[in-house]
């Protein structure tokens, strides 16, 4: 069947597709070491899983979830008291993942063409996200020696002519945070503009060291007006396949999204919006969310060690989020197993298929040098994939 232009020039997610494949495998009896998953390992809370049960029997499975008011009211709540950012609850939309509210404001705020600036390394999904709502990405490169971090001024070069700026801090792939400062010079050159802000805080809780987290929005009072913050509970809960996340902002804006969502998916599930609201409001959240920050730092700070180690590889410690985006590209041009690697693409065939070891190439993330594991796994699993790889370069 002929399909549309629009979707015949979409590939799939680089990062759905190897972390399915690493599963295959796994599934299939192979041992095979997943650093592609963007997921915690941690199953979600128990208290969570009680509280959309609970729902469930005692029947909130019709459209109009009983929990929904409660858990914009507690979104609301969470954005005045944790990121000193003032929204009713009928500025928050709660969403089918962050995925779904940042693709519901590609569709609400792009026309035909319209340019979006996109830091590189980017998360894969937003240039195919512009591009599904007929908008063109810019990219804004961020190389390795600059820490994998825009400058102001690149906003300003790059700003004429675009209608919006995705950020993304603590990042994917690059596991780098922008500090209170940076993000609020960036916050300036945005104010310079017309940029409308697409402010992606999806790893907000995931932060390392001293390293401080800022709601974009909160830097400067005229950012509120301009920016729309995305979260959600993926990861911050693991809470991945519950498919929840939300966006809060200006009125017309979510006036947009509530409308597309009527005719697109209604609501999310139900019951899981009773989940995400114990999450929000019972105190063993913050507890559970603390106990997994803290074994995600101590596995960021070992995994960036173990391939600092590596002859040719190169990492930046990560200050947020599960991921390393390590700087591989010393060993392009060698033949590893009878294949030449010309790029990430190769190198992270070759570790599949003879190293057993799923690693995301750094191509489709804009930054082709790299490739990007994730640490959302057991310390025994990153020292066995760890080893592979080392002898796999060796
Ligand atoms: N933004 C970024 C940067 C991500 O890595 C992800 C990963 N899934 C998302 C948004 C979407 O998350 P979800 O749809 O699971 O809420
Ligand atoms: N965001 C995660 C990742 O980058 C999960 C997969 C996805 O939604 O792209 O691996």
């Amino acid at each position: 069947m002929k399909l549309s232009k629009r979707i015949s020039s979409v590939p799939p997610s680089a990062t759905i597709a190897i972390t399915m494949r690493a599963k295959e495998l796994q599934n299939s009896g192979m041992d095979v070491v997943s650093f592609g998953a963007g997921e915690p390992d941690f199953d979600t809370p128990q208290f969570i899983k009680d509280a959309a049960v609970a729902a469930l029997q005692d029947g909130d499975t019709k459209y109009g979830p009983k929990s929904a008011a409660a858990l914009r009211e507690a979104i609301a709540a969470k954005l005045q008291t944790e990121n000193n950012l003032t929204y009713t609850p009928n500025d928050v939309v709660v969403t089918v993942g962050a995925k779904h509210a940042i693709e519901l404001l590609c569709q609400v705020l792009l026309d035909p063409g319209d340019k979006v600036l996109v830091p590189a390394p980017y998360w894969v999904s937003y240039p195919e996200m512009i591009k599904l709502a007929g908008g063109e990405a810019v990219i804004i490169p961020a190389s390795g020696e600059n820490g994998f971090k825009i400058t102001p001024e690149q906003i300003r070069q790059n700003a004429a002519g675009a209608k919006a700026i995705i950020l993304n801090s603590p990042s994917n792939p690059t596991g780098v945070t922008y500090t209170p400062e940076e993000l609020t010079a960036l916050g300036q050159a945005v104010l310079e503009t017309d940029l409308i802000v697409i402010s992606d805080e999806i790893y907000e809780k995931l932060i390392y060291g001293d390293t401080k987290f800022t709601s974009f929005a909160a830097l400067d009072p005229r950012l509120p007006e301009r920016t729309i913050t995305v979260n959600g509970l993926s990861k911050s809960f693991a809470m991945t396949g519950w498919r929840l996340g939300w966006l809060a902002g200006p009125s017309d804006v979510i006036g947009g999204v509530k409308r597309l969502m009527s005719h697109q998916t209604t609501n999310p599930v139900s019951f899981a919006q009773a989940g995400a609201l114990a999450a929000y409001t019972d105190p063993r959240g913050a507890e559970i969310v603390e106990q997994m920050r803290q074994e995600f730092e101590k596995r960021g700070i070992h995994i960036a060690q173990r391939l600092n180690a590596i002859e040719g590889v190169q990492c930046i410690q990560p200050t947020g989020a599960f991921y390393v985006f390590p700087d591989i590209s010393a060993h392009f041009g060698r033949t590893l197993h009878g294949v030449e690697i010309t790029g990430s693409m190769d190198l992270a065939k070759v570790a599949l298929e003879s190293a057993k070891i799923a690693v995301v190439p750094g191509a489709p993330f804009g930054e082709d040098k790299c490739i990007r594991l994730s640490f959302a796994t057991s310390m025994d699993q990153i020292d066995k994939g760890v080893d592979r790889l080392a002898e796999l370069l060796g």
